[in-house]
């Protein structure tokens, strides 16, 4: 399989399968191993918002970028194969307070694994 099949390929998956097979890499990932009690790192999926805050119709005036954690389907919600909608559904992890986004509404948490409900 060729860089551009891989790329072709993860283009044209629903966001489940996206963030499932992602999941997957970063948790073997070394960018995402312990430095011993210094720090802790974690590769994760996220998806980065600005609203147009202009006050006319026809202006461009970007907003901040808020950033969310893209979590998956908390396990036994949905069957397995469940696609869901694109990662539209939001909230905050309750344990560790970030921002988390998921095509679904019971999801959990890419950090933590704590059961998130999502709107
Ligand atoms: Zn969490």
């Amino acid at each position: 399989m060729t860089v551009g099949e891989v790329v072709e390929y993860l283009r044209q998956c629903s966001g489940r399968e996206l963030s499932d097979m992602l999941r997957q890499v970063f948790a073997a990932r070394p960018e995402g191993g312990d430095e011993g009690r210094a720090f802790q790192h974690q590769l994760v999926l996220a998806v980065a918002t600005r609203e147009n805050v202009a006050p006319d119709d026809d202006g461009i005036e970007w907003g901040p970028w808020t950033v969310a954690v893209v979590g998956g389907a908390e396990p036994g919600e949905y069957p397995v194969d469940f696609g869901g909608e694109p990662f539209v559904q939001y909230g905050a992890c309750p344990d560790c307070q970030v921002a988390v986004c998921s095509h679904v509404k019971k999801a959990c948490c890419p950090l933590c694994g704590r059961p998130v409900s999502l709107t």
